[in-house]
Formats: structure tokens, C-alpha cells, sequence
């Protein structure tokens, strides 16, 4: 490997197939991580941990690390609190991860690695426009209207943002309550989020049939489980809570 960087560079590799646009730029973020390194043939190769000074790594170094960058543009706590909210499981905060990355396996992003045709594209809901995040979560005539359902059940009204993280403000914004009640919306958007995701894929690989109030039932189920898991003092009966969520 020193010996072909040394001789050709970056340019000299050679792939065993064609690469996917994505896997395209993955390999050009390597070469701008490479670009300043200089390879020694006698030298033995080591690994280093050079971002925090006079520390050892260890994952939590290495969660600050990506953390400060990822979040470098986004001046937002409620942002990281939605990523990272301490009530979800794991796979709950990765799916929002990679929904904020557009990394998600939505239709535009299956056909942009060549996995799915150009006219597989389209929005599961028959509305005829293409599925990229922005119109499956919030923009949908089928999706988006959840959010509308789920306002009601507040006995709020608004219009959203199709941007991901404008929309969490704006629905944090709508609500006026202290901190602990705070988190429970926060939890509620992430419950939106994730029930839209998860009756998606089944829709798509059950043929399970699909409507906007079947989310919202999935939305307030999901959300009462969380907050009866994490919360001492939460006491309520699941209809006793749907009919007073405040
Ligand atoms: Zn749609």
C-alpha cells in the first residue's frame, strides 16, 4: 500500500468493479484526509489519536469529536437532543443520525446508488412525487398530514417547515412548557419520526396497509411507552394519557 501511494497516489487505485456514486465520494474524502500525509517506506505504521491533546482515545473522546463536527453549522440544543434523546433506544437515535445526513435508504437515495430504476423512485403514498426525505416526513399529502393529526390532538394549529431541523423548532415552539414537559415533546417528534419510518417499511415489505391515523395511533402508543419506561412520576393509563397528553 506505502509503495503504490508512494508511486501512483490516491489516483493509482484500481477497483474491482465500478464504484457507486456515494462509494465516489467516500474515496475523495479519503484522498482530502490523506492529502497532507507523508508515507515513509522504512517506518512502521502505527495508529495515533491526534485530537485531543495529552488524551488517550476512547469513544467518548471520539463522540466529542464527531459531535463538535457534525454540529459545527447547527447552532441548535434541541437539535442534539433530538438525535441523542435519552428516552429512545439506540436504533432510534441512529435511524435519526442518518435521516439528518441524508443517509437514509429512501427511493432517491436507493436509485443515486444504482440500486432501484428511475420511475421506482416515486412516494409510497401515490401522490406521484419522488421520495426524498423532506417530502416522506413532512411534505407527503399522506405522511405529512400525521403531523397535522397529531397537532389536533394537542389542540394546536401551524403550518411546518419541510426542513428537518426547522420543523423540530417550529413543533418545539408551539408548545409553551417547562423542561421536563419539554423533553416529552421533543420525544413526541421523534415519535413521529420514527413511527412514519417504521409503517413505511412495512408498507413496503409487508404490503401492510397505510393511513395517517394509523401513525397517529402508532405515534401516542410509541410515546407512552417511552415516557412510562423513563419517567418515575408518569402514572397515567394509556387512555387516560391520549385523552390529556399535557
Ligand atoms: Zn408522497
Amino acid at each position: 500500500m506505502v509503495e503504490m501511494l508512494r508511486r501512483e497516489g490516491i489516483h493509482g487505485w484500481r477497483w474491482r468493479r465500478q464504484l457507486f456514486a456515494w462509494e465516489e465520494e467516500l474515496v475523495e474524502q479519503c484522498r482530502i484526509l490523506l492529502a497532507n500525509v507523508h508515507l515513509q517506506v522504512n517506518v512502521s505504521d502505527k495508529w495515533s489519536w491526534n485530537n485531543t491533546q495529552g488524551v488517550s482515545y476512547s469513544l467518548k473522546e471520539a463522540y466529542y469529536v464527531l459531535q463538535k463536527e457534525f454540529f459545527a453549522s447547527i447552532n441548535t440544543p434541541l437539535f442534539q437532543d433530538l438525535v441523542w434523546h435519552p428516552f429512545v433506544q439506540a436504533k432510534v437515535s441512529l435511524f435519526m443520525w442518518r435521516l439528518f445526513q441524508d443517509k437514509l435508504p429512501t427511493k432517491e437515495n436507493l436509485f443515486r446508488r444504482g440500486i432501484i430504476s428511475v420511475e421506482d423512485q416515486q412516494c409510497l403514498a401515490g401522490c406521484g412525487e419522488v421520495e426524498i426525505v423532506s417530502h416522506l416526513f413532512f411534505v407527503c399529502p399522506l405522511f405529512g398530514s400525521v403531523w397535522y393529526g397529531v397537532l389536533n390532538w394537542f389542540a394546536l394549529f401551524g403550518v411546518f417547515h419541510k426542513d428537518a431541523i426547522n420543523h423540530a423548532n417550529q413543533f418545539d415552539g408551539l408548545f409553551l412548557c417547562g423542561r421536563v414537559t419539554r423533553q416529552v415533546i421533543n420525544l413526541i417528534w421523534f415519535a413521529v419520526m420514527w413511527a412514519i419510518w417504521k409503517l413505511r417499511n412495512e408498507a413496503i415489505f409487508r404490503s401492510h396497509v397505510l393511513n395517517a391515523n394509523l401513525i397517529i395511533e402508532h405515534v401516542k402508543l410509541l410515546a407512552w411507552r417511552w415516557i412510562r419506561l423513563h419517567v418515575k412520576e408518569f402514572c397515567y393509563g394509556y387512555n387516560q394519557w391520549c385523552s390529556q397528553p399535557l
